[in-house]
């Protein structure tokens, strides 16, 4: 509990000492930070002084329209992104476009990502429970085809807006970027976080987004997946039951489904992922109370 009071502490002094870089051409300002840890979020805030067709924004191999609201004179954006958990210890370039009938302004920008402590844990188990059968890795592969196709593609519209509502309040029991050794082998690490949760406790939606996909997976047990637009994902795992369709829009706060213990789980809590642009990020910040993300939307939207 100390180590994790302390990282968590650390966490937040590396947080707060971030420089941000402000990047301009003609009318496009952009302001992101000079550094990130690894599987970190950070907020883009895009301005522009004239009326453009589409601001697009590209980060580690993907891209995603940007929403711009009219606000007094200018015209402001933002969205959020991350360096997912594995991203090279390296600068990251970043490039937002702004496109006009007959002209363009660019701007490019670098973003180092820097390492970040996570928590080791070994486990010992009997090797019939770490290694699936035949059957099932050819479920699992299916599987994963079938999550990788509907998190490939993100809503150009944002639906998402601060702040973030943690889906359950139990404190977390497994915290993000776990590095998980089983048997001496090293395991993928932890993508989201583990929050406790009672079987049959409410799971809400952490914001307004509409639901990609559902369904009963070998891993990830009852699942849904929520598209929050311009690239954000969130995830719910181990449902005892799912309360909502996929192409159904669903307000923050919204009843997605009841906790439970369904799939690869050793007993009832909530498995919470997020993914931006395909990057698996830690949720935490966005729901500690007087940290970067603990703000309201701005007006216009
Ligand atoms: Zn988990």
């Amino acid at each position: 509990m100390i180590l994790r009071a302390l990282l968590a502490l650390l966490l937040l002094v590396l947080t707060a000492t971030a420089q941000a870089a402000v990047l301009t051409e003609g009318p496009l300002s952009v302001t992101v930070p000079e550094s990130v840890g690894e599987g970190q979020i950070f907020l883009v805030e895009i301005s522009l002084t004239n009326q453009v067709e589409t601001v697009l924004v590209e980060w580690m191999g993907r891209a995603t329209e940007v929403t711009m609201t009219k606000r007094g004179n200018a015209f402001k954006g933002e969205l959020l992104l991350g360096a997912g958990l594995g991203t090279k210890h390296a600068p990251q370039t970043i490039l937002v476009e702004a496109l006009r009938p007959n002209r363009r302004e660019m701007v490019l920008g670098k973003i180092a990502v820097t390492a970040v402590a996570f928590p080791e844990q070994r486990l010992s188990l009997p090797p019939s429970m770490v290694t699936p059968s035949k059957e099932n890795l050819a479920r699992i592969k299916r599987e994963q085809e079938q999550v990788n196709a509907v998190l490939a593609v993100a809503s150009p519209r944002k639906f998402w807006n601060f702040p973030f509502l943690r889906p359950v309040p139990g404190e977390v029991t497994s915290a993000f970027g776990l590095r998980r050794i089983l048997n001496g082998q090293p395991r993928s690490p932890h993508s989201g976080i583990d929050l406790d949760a009672m079987m049959a406790d409410p799971v809400l939606a952490a914001n307004q987004g509409r639901v990609a996909l559902t369904g009963d997976f070998y891993f990830n047990g009852k699942s849904v997946f929520l598209d929050h637009g311009q690239g954000v994902y969130t995830m719910y795992f181990h449902l005892s039951r799912i309360d909502v369709t996929p192409g159904q829009h669903v307000e923050r706060g919204h009843l997605v489904g009841l906790a439970g213990s369904t799939g690869r789980s050793t007993g009832p809590h909530l498995h919470f992922g997020m993914k931006i642009l395909g990057q698996s990020v830690d949720p935490m910040p966005l729901f500690t109370a007087g940290g970067a993300f603990d703000r309201q939307a701005k007006g216009g939207s």
